[in-house]
C-alpha cells in the first residue's frame, strides 16, 4: 500500500479559480472539495501507473479575515462556514491564519479607488511547508506527498521532503504555476512525477449544486417561506433568503452605527489573541421586534448581536440569561457596546 497526504495552498487555490473558471466559460468555477484529493490521485494513478495507493490525511491551509469592515460580515462568516464544511463532511484538516483587514473592505474591488490597503496573509506557506516536514520525518506517515501549489517559494521544501527518502508530486493551475515546477528537466530535482495540471480535471472537481427544499426562519420574511437553494447549511443554523439577507444588511448596518464602538484607527497589535478565540457571556437583553440585542461578557463588557449572528438557535427560542460563547470583531469603547462574530449557544449539559 502506498500512502499519501494530499497538501493544499488554500489561498492560492481559492485566489486562483478564476483561471480554471475562464477555461470553461463559466462567470465562476467551485471545486467539490470532497472530491477533489481523490481525482487528483486517480490522476496519479494513471499517468504514474502506480496502484494501490491509500489517501491517508488531507490538509488544507488557509485563511480568514479579522477586524474587517462590518459590511463584509455575510462574507466573512462563508469563508468560516467553508472551513467547517471541510472539516465536518470531508474530514479535512484545516489549519486556517487570521488575516487583519484593519476594518478594510475584504474585497479589493470594493474598496475605494485610491485605498492603497493590501492585507498581508500570515503563515499559511510556512503551515504547510512545516506539516509536510514534520509528516516526511515520521517514519511509515507517507510515502508521496502531493502539493496543490503554485507559488515558487515551496522548493526548497520539496528538496528536503525528497532528501527524506519520500517522493513528491505537484498539482497546479497552468495560469498560476511557477515555472520551477512545470519546468519539464526538472533541474531542480522538485518532484517525483509529471505536474498533474487541475486545468485537464474540471469536469471531474467542478461542484455541482444540489437543490434542497428549505424554509426562511427571517421575522422579516415576506410571502411563503418554502422555496428550494443550492446554499448548504452548517449543522442547526437557519436558512435566510437572498431578499431577507438584504434587508437584514441594512438594518444591521443602521443598528451598528447606533449602538457599537465607532470607527477608530485600529493598531496592528489589536488584532490579537482576542479576535480569534472565543469569549463566554450571558443575554443581556433582547429587542425582539427588531431582531437584535446584546451580550454580556464576564467581565462587564456589552456586545451587540443581530439575529444573522446565531449559529446554533432560532431567534424565537433565545431567552434572556441563555449562555452563549461567541467570538468577537470589535471590543466595546466608550459608552458603546463591542460586535460579535457569531453566536452559539451553551446547552446546560457542557
Ligand atoms: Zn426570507
Amino acid at each position: 500500500m502506498i500512502k499519501l497526504m494530499v497538501f493544499i495552498d488554500g489561498t492560492w487555490l481559492y485566489s486562483n479559480l478564476r483561471h480554471l473558471a475562464k477555461e470553461c466559460n463559466q462567470p465562476s468555477f467551485y471545486i467539490d472539495y470532497g472530491l477533489l484529493p481523490q481525482r487528483i490521485i486517480e490522476e496519479l494513478e494513471r499517468t504514474a501507473g502506480i496502484r494501490n495507493t491509500d489517501l491517508v490525511r488531507t490538509f488544507l491551509f488557509g485563511s480568514y479575515p479579522v477586524n474587517y469592515d462590518l459590511v463584509d460580515e455575510d462574507r466573512a462568516r462563508k469563508r468560516k462556514d467553508f472551513f467547517s464544511l471541510l472539516r465536518e463532511d470531508y474530514h479535512y484538516e484545516v489549519e486556517a491564519y487570521p488575516i487583519d483587514y484593519q476594518r478594510h473592505r475584504i474585497l479589493y474591488d470594493d474598496r475605494v479607488p485610491d485605498n492603497s490597503f493590501s492585507p498581508k496573509e500570515k503563515c499559511v506557506d510556512i503551515a504547510l511547508a512545516s506539516s509536510m516536514l514534520y509528516h516526511a520525518a515520521i517514519s511509515g506517515s507517507y510515502d508521496i506527498a502531493i502539493a496543490v501549489v503554485g507559488d515558487k517559494d515551496y522548493f526548497p521544501l520539496f528538496q528536503k521532503v525528497r532528501s527524506l527518502g519520500k517522493r513528491v508530486a505537484v498539482a497546479s493551475i497552468q495560469q498560476s504555476c511557477a515555472k520551477v515546477y512545470s519546468n519539464r528537466h526538472d533541474e531542480l530535482k522538485l518532484k517525483d512525477f509529471h505536474i498533474i495540471w487541475l486545468n485537464d480535471l474540471l469536469d471531474k472537481i467542478v461542484w455541482t449544486p444540489e437543490e434542497s427544499l428549505v424554509e426562511c426562519k427571517s421575522p422579516l420574511h415576506i410571502g411563503p417561506s418554502q422555496m428550494t437553494t443550492t446554499v448548504r447549511l452548517r449543522g442547526g443554523q437557519p436558512f435566510f433568503c437572498d431578499e431577507c439577507r438584504l434587508k437584514f444588511a441594512d438594518q444591521k448596518a443602521e443598528q451598528l452605527r447606533e449602538y457599537t464602538s465607532s470607527e477608530t484607527e485600529s493598531k496592528p497589535e489589536e488584532c490579537d489573541a482576542r479576535f480569534h478565540s472565543y469569549h463566554e457571556g450571558v443575554i443581556e437583553n433582547l429587542i425582539p421586534d427588531r431582531g437584535f440585542g446584546f451580550i454580556k461578557r464576564a467581565d462587564g463588557a456589552s456586545f451587540f448581536f443581530h439575529v444573522t449572528h446565531l449559529t446554533n438557535i432560532e431567534w424565537e427560542a433565545l431567552q434572556p440569561g441563555a449562555k452563549t460563547r461567541f467570538t468577537i470583531i470589535r471590543e466595546p469603547a466608550g459608552a458603546k457596546a463591542g460586535a460579535v462574530g457569531e453566536v452559539t449557544l451553551i446547552s446546560d449539559e457542557e
